[in-house]
């Protein structure tokens, strides 16, 4: 047991014929001596690099160090300090922290996201985040329930305002709802947001912006400023002939349906299915319909080339592992069939040559076409703001991943006091929160002519949570 060791403890996984039919979840845990082992190859860097790539600054070479020493309790306390959605990210993030881990450099990066795991399951979490000593009375207002419109409401509540969520669905989660059951079981939103009770957040489901209220409106009520953190839930088209027919699904709506239980999407179990694009959300429609489809056939169709695949290397993978097919640079042009999905036509892609620029795009080659039989097609080429019933005086922009975004520095609108953004991934849309929150914080601090309010610590410490040491990254918490 060192911190010369340089390949990384295994993860548990399930075997391919566990994953074949079910949608158990595919990472096991570690056990306490594999957790231990595994922490113990950190190098505790003086500058830690993994801090600085974490959206969120989870102090992960903290609790990396906790674990190494078995003190887990302290180690899921550290987690949950910077962390209110530990429990959905120690299973979904994208480790970002991993990538720029010193022991990637010679060997395995640390297993950074496992280990915040083993933090949460093997120690006792803090039952409940304290509400702060000195409440401002302030209302804010906070549209949506995704994990950026959940971090900004925590980081709000903390400072001292009242806080008020305006959610379209019945539920909390945004699109972390729609992840498989094989990467989140399903009860960990939940368990995180338990911890929230005593924060006096007030949770208003199933109200619509645009439909049941106006952002300005809010203003007009007595709210001081509103975050709109609505995400891209409208699937973005193909534009091409046929794509109305039956059969045709959109990837948000189908995993969506999957998680609520209608497995009878699919009548039989011999399905050809066609899966359109390229990231992490493909990937998880095709490992899901291989699922269903246990005796079919499913092919991911890209229109670039694998090694431009926007997937993780996780999900592909899995994907490979799982026996989805691939088909890369082929376009989609046109579904056809009679009352039905029966076949779509592709058209092979190339990059042409470089521009003055040097800049090559993509384009179909002429005479290329090939057919290919199918009975199920879903469509994963990306998801659009859904902006239905929003003044156009906010002049809402579309991010390139397609939510809302504010015009104005920090993301406010071109209403003032309405502030808007949002992710591409769980702890991106974290980050985003985190921001809105700090910014809406200067924004009123300005306003009432007082010094703002840093984050203090989620569990009634004397301080404000502290950076680690040897970090130089931005600084959401204060
Ligand atoms: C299938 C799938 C798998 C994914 N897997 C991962 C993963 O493994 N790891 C990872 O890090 N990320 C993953 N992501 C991405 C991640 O879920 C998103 O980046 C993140 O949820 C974005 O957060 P958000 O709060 O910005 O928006 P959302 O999660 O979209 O939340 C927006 C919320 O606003 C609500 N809303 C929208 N319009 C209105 C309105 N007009 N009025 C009131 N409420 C409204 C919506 O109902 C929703 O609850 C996945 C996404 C999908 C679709
Ligand atoms: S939240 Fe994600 S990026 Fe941050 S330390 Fe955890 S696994 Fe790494
Ligand atoms: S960069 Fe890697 S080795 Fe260094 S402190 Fe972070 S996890 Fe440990």
């Amino acid at each position: 047991m060192c911190a010369f060791r340089q390949d990384r403890t295994p993860i548990p996984e399930e075997t391919t014929d566990e994953r074949k039919a079910t949608f158990g979840q595919v990472l096991q845990p570690y056990t306490e001596g594999e957790a231990v082992l595994e922490a113990a190859r950190c190098l505790q860097c003086a500058m830690p690099f993994c801090v600085q790539a974490c959206p969120i600054t989870q102090d992960c070479r903290g609790y990396i160090d906790l674990v190494a020493k078995r003190r887990f309790d302290e180690a899921a306390r550290l987690v949950l300090r910077d962390n209110p959605l530990g429990t959905v990210l120690c299973k979904t993030c994208y480790h970002y922290c991993e990538e720029d881990c010193v022991k990637g450099g010679r060997g395995d990066p640390i297993a950074i996201r496992h280990l915040k795991r083993a933090s949460l399951e093997l120690g006792n979490t803090p039952p409940l985040y304290e509400p702060p000593k000195d409440l401002k009375g302030e209302r804010v207002a906070v549209v949506g329930a995704g994990p950026a419109g959940v971090m900004a409401s925590w980081d709000l509540a903390l400072r001292g305002y009242s806080v008020t969520v305006f959610e379209a669905q019945a539920f909390a989660g945004g699109q972390t709802t729609t992840i498989p059951k094989y990467h989140l079981a399903g009860d960990e939103l939940p368990k995180d947001l338990a911890r929230f009770q005593k924060l006096g957040i007030r949770w208003e489901m199933g109200k619509k912006a645009g439909v049941d209220f106006t952002p300005e409106g809010l203003l007009e009520q007595g709210f001081l400023a509103v975050y709109l953190a609505m995400g891209a839930s409208n699937p973005r088209r193909l534009g091409i002939p046929g794509e109305d027919l039956p059969g045709v699904f959109y990837a948000l709506p189908f995993l969506l349906a999957i998680n609520a239980g209608t497995e009878g999407l699919f009548g039989r179990k011999d399905r050809r299915v066609l899966v359109i694009g390229g990231g992490d959300v493909a990937l998880d429609a095709a490992r899901s319909a291989r699922r269903l489809a246990a005796d079919g056939q499913v092919t991911l169709v890209y229109r670039r080339s694998e090694e431009d695949m926007r997937a993780s290397d996780e999900e592909h993978l899995g994907g490979e592992i799982e026996g989805v097919r691939f088909l890369f640079e082929r376009a989609p042009v046109e579904i056809r069939g009679d009352g039905h999905v029966g076949s779509m036509v592709l058209r092979r892609t190339e990059l042409a040559p470089p521009d003055p620029q040097g800049k090559r795009v993509l384009v179909e080659v002429p005479g290329s076409d090939e057919t290919l039989d199918c009975d199920t097609i879903i469509v994963a080429a990306g998801e659009v703001m859904d902006t239905h019933g929003l003044p156009p005086e906010l002049e809402l922009k579309p991010s390139r991943h397609g939510w809302p975004e504010g015009v104005r520095p920090k993301h406010m609108t071109a209403v003032e006091g309405i502030f808007a953004s949002g992710g591409q991934s769980v702890v991106y849309a974290m980050e985003a929160g985190a921001q809105a929150a700090q910014a809406i914080d200067a924004y009123l601090s300005q306003k009432k002519g007082r010094p703002t309010t840093p984050r203090p610590d989620p569990f009634g410490g004397a301080a404000p949570a502290e950076l680690p040491a040897g970090y130089g990254g931005p600084t959401w918490n204060l």
